[in-house]
């Protein structure tokens, strides 16, 4: 039977970005991923952005974690890096953000202290706009890069879905569960792991004409986001219209939420750009599965002897995956010893 010095279960920006930071600390290292070709990632579903997180979520860490705002911004930085290098295609302006209440003054300040951000353009007369030195992918497109880079370095990857303690995760020295949302289908709960998933639904709107525009518009209020790629529209959030329905792990369509999107899409375009409502209509509507925590912030946990999980990004992994990531296998080469910051994700 052949031996791993790693075994990753998923096959999300987490799993590959564990392989990565493993390749880049020992290039010898011998790892496989395994992933359920059942649950498709979120990092294959998401909405594109690659940033520090939403407003709501910056103000609420502001005050009480503010050293996570560069830890945020090494992680978006890095990735944009790693995106270029596989030559993704990205859109670097960054995403414009809308938010319609006050920011505190020291988010205010944070962001204001960006020369660029101060060339605010016509989107900002909706209200306060930023940007979060972000930028934005086709999920997919990154995702299947870069596992493509890792497989160039050596890493196999086997479709099966497994659980704690399936006979073929003894071919590992070290496990690393990367599972996120799904951790109810790895029976991953029992080792106490208070991640839940949320599902999360997303449209594709075909508009008539290109918008020309380039920003992403997340609206935090309303938890709505969009993204615009040429004469089409991503579209998404909502969540909390249905909360109850979308505790789930179903990877279905919610009609009540997709309606409430289209409708908003709609009125936004309407106000926006004045396309006649029947000119706009739905490409692809699909769902996927978040991993929330109670604080929003993600976790690793140890399972068992050998044995890791990493998850609950809760709707940020694009945002935070690459650090933290990195930071377990720092502390997996270090005898157990931590980095500064390792010590708040970190449950034993
Ligand atoms: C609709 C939507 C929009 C989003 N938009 C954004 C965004 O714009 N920006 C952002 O930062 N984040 C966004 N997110 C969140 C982001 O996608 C996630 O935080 C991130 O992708 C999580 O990555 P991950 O690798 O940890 O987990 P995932 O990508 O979910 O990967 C989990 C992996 O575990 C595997 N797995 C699970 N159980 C088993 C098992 N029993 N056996 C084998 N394999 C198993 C799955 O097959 C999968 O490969 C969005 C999420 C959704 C759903």
């Amino acid at each position: 039977m052949k031996k791993y010095d790693y075994i990753i279960v998923g096959n999300g920006i987490s799993g590959n970005f564990l392989a990565h930071h493993l390749l880049n600390y020992d290039s010898k290292l011998k790892i496989l991923i395994i992933f359920d070709d059942q649950l498709i990632p979120a990092s294959e579903l998401n909405a594109g952005f690659f940033t520090m997180g939403s407003f709501s979520f910056l103000e609420k860490i502001y005050n009480e974690k503010p050293w996570l705002i560069s830890i945020l911004q090494e992680n978006v930085l890095a990735v944009k890096k790693l995106a270029k290098s596989l030559s993704c295609t990205i859109i670097e302006k960054g995403s414009l953000t809308i938010v319609d209440y006050p920011l505190t003054s020291k988010v205010n300040e944070f962001f204001d202290s960006f020369e660029y951000l101060k060339e605010k353009d016509s989107w900002g007369k909706i209200n306060g706009v930023y940007n979060s030195i972000d930028f934005s992918a086709n999920p997919k497109v990154f995702l299947n890069s870069f596992r493509k880079f890792n497989q160039q370095r050596g890493v196999e990857y086997l479709s099966k879905s497994i659980l704690p303690g399936d006979s073929s995760l003894s071919q590992g020295k070290r496990v690393l569960f990367a599972t996120n949302g799904f951790t109810q289908n790895t029976s991953l709960n029992k080792f106490g792991l208070a991640v839940q998933p949320q599902r999360a639904q997303i449209q594709e709107i075909s508009v008539p004409t290109r918008l020309g525009a380039s920003p992403n518009i997340y609206h935090p209020e309303h938890r709505i986001y969009f993204r615009f790629i040429e004469n089409k529209m991503l579209i998404g959030g909502l969540r909390t219209l249905d909360s109850k329905n979308e505790n789930t792990t179903e990877m279905e369509v919610n009609e009540k939420i997709q309606t409430a999107l289209f409708d908003y899409a709609t009125k936004f375009l309407d106000e926006k750009f004045s396309f006649p409502s029947e000119q706009i209509k739905i490409n692809n509507q699909w769902s996927g599965i978040m991993g929330f925590t109670s604080d929003e912030l993600p976790v690793v946990k140890s399972l068992e002897k050998n044995a890791y999980y990493i998850g609950g990004f809760s709707g940020h992994g694009n945002g935070f995956s690459y650090w933290l990531t990195r930071e377990l296998i720092y502390f997996l080469n270090n005898s157990n010893k931590s980095s500064q910051y390792f010590k708040h994700f970190y449950l034993k």
